[in-house]
């Protein structure tokens, strides 16, 4: 563990690949790949490039894919395409790809680099290279083991703390998305070696999951943490309850390793969100979960108002730096975007209404710190071994790794390209009317510790 004056001059490793901004769900999606390089060009136009260890990881392989999806799925994502899906329509059904999650080009390739990037960036935090370590191309929190979801074909954040397991004894995962964090959490909801933390709307949104009710089974009873919210959540809000709520957390469970998922669908006046924080609020919880000097991956996630995204990314990333960056944005290939103020923080929505009363705020946190009072404030696993299932995955991970590496630094000079070759061609209208949006369904997590399941339960038993 670093100590504080370490960490102002904190290491931070961004890993970005010039190519991801190119994908498309397609005409009228709300999600736009897009967004993540236009983050990356506030990151280069605000200087910031040249502060973080900027690598461009290599794309997950399908071994690497496959130590959580089941290989028929990953198999059919890496087969079906846009001219063949009529011989795959069992398939789509199955494997829930068709809607929300359509089939487009690079598919397949979109989650190597997803998956690729949060991989690497938590080997990097595995080899003690940085505190901090940042793969805003991830976050996908919602892919399940066998079946896409909200837009989430591969769960990147399910590999990358497999990948932390191996180092770390006790990882702790929280998600600030406006949606419910199912997808990781359902992969860790049997083990006390993960525990999950999810703020989230709840009642009436998509996926429906993430009652407070729910916290875990088996050896994960009470190692999964859900804060349901209701509509216009503002900043101080917020910043009441994740602080009440992630400074037990971090005194009960003593993390060695955080993975913190920004999905920025809780900011003010996103196109499919219904919450009211500010992109300081918003960095808030960065700038909290970072003052424990633990290591930290950062990933995406949600954000279907893309000029708000990147302004919030580029924000936490300089947050990663400890470096105040100016309210008047740089210069930079997508500027158009940022009107009319061409300012980089956001105001909340004076017309939002925010429900969270202070009563519900109080009770709710009343009964998550009632939950987090069960577990021990030294959990057991802490004076264990490490159970030898974890040891096998460690194992079967540690010839990847070091390819992972060398990849890392041949990369970093492609990258340099990369930064002065930003391709302004591709140019996706944020503001194009609404579409249909499926994005509101209600579903139900799978069974848990389904047969199918076991496979990649790391609950050490
Ligand atoms: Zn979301």
């Amino acid at each position: 563990m670093t100590t504080p004056s370490q960490h102002s001059k904190s290491r931070v490793a961004y890993y970005y690949d010039g190519d991801f901004g190119n994908f498309y769900y397609g005409q009228g999606h709300p999600m736009k790949p897009h967004r993540v390089r236009m983050t990356h060009s506030l990151i280069v136009n605000y200087g910031l490039y040249r502060k973080l260890n900027v690598m461009r990881p290599a794309p997950a392989s399908f071994n690497e894919i496959t130590r959580y999806h089941s290989d028929d799925y990953i198999n059919f994502l890496r087969n079906v395409r846009s001219d063949n899906i009529s011989s795959f329509t069992d398939h789509m059904a199955r494997f829930s790809v068709g809607e929300d999650c359509p089939v487009f080009d690079g598919m397949y390739e979109f989650c190597q680099l997803s998956c690729g990037g949060s991989l690497a960036a938590a080997a990097n935090l595995n080899r003690k290279e940085s505190e901090i370590a940042i793969n805003w191309m991830g976050g996908l929190h919602h892919a399940k083991k066998s079946e896409a979801s909200g837009f989430c074909y591969s769960n990147d954040i399910v590999l990358a703390i497999l990948e932390l397991l191996k180092q770390h004894k006790r990882v702790l995962y929280i998600d600030i998305d406006v949606h419910h964090g199912d997808g990781v959490e359902e992969a860790f909801y049997t083990t006390d070696r993960v525990m999950t933390v999810s703020f989230h709307k709840h009642g009436e949104y998509f996926p429906g999951t993430g009652d407070l009710k729910d916290v875990g089974a088996g050896s994960g009873k009470y190692y999964a943490l859900n804060v349901p919210l209701r509509d216009g959540v503002d900043d101080l809000t917020y910043e009441r309850i994740f602080r009440a709520v992630m400074g037990e957390v971090m005194a009960r469970f003593q993390p060695e390793a955080v993975v913190l998922q920004c999905g920025a669908d809780s900011l003010a006046g996103d196109r499919l969100g219904v919450f009211n924080l500010t992109t300081n609020g918003h960095g808030k919880c960065v700038e909290y979960m970072k003052s424990f000097n633990v290591p930290l991956l950062m990933v995406g996630g949600g954000g279907y108002t893309i000029r708000n995204v990147s302004r919030c990314w580029l924000y936490e990333t300089s947050i990663a730096l400890n470096l105040d960056v100016s309210d008047d944005l740089p210069i930079n290939d997508y500027f158009e975007y940022f009107m009319p103020d061409y300012k980089l923080h956001i105001k909340p929505l004076p017309s939002l209404t925010n429900y969270n009363t202070p009563e519900f705020i109080d009770q709710t946190i009343e009964a998550l710190i009632e939950n987090l009072k069960q577990l021990p404030f030294c959990p057991s696993v802490q004076m264990q071994p490490i159970p030898d299932t974890s040891d096998a995955i460690v194992k079967s991970f540690d010839q990847n790794l070091r390819r992972d590496h060398q990849n890392d630094d041949v990369r970093n000079t492609q990258f340099d390209k990369d930064v002065n070759i930003e391709d302004a061609a591709e140019f996706y209208d944020s503001r194009e009317p609404e579409v249909r949006n499926t994005f509101s369904g209600k579903r139900q997590a799978s069974p848990l510790l389904a047969e199918d399941q076991k496979k990649t339960r790391v609950d050490g038993e």
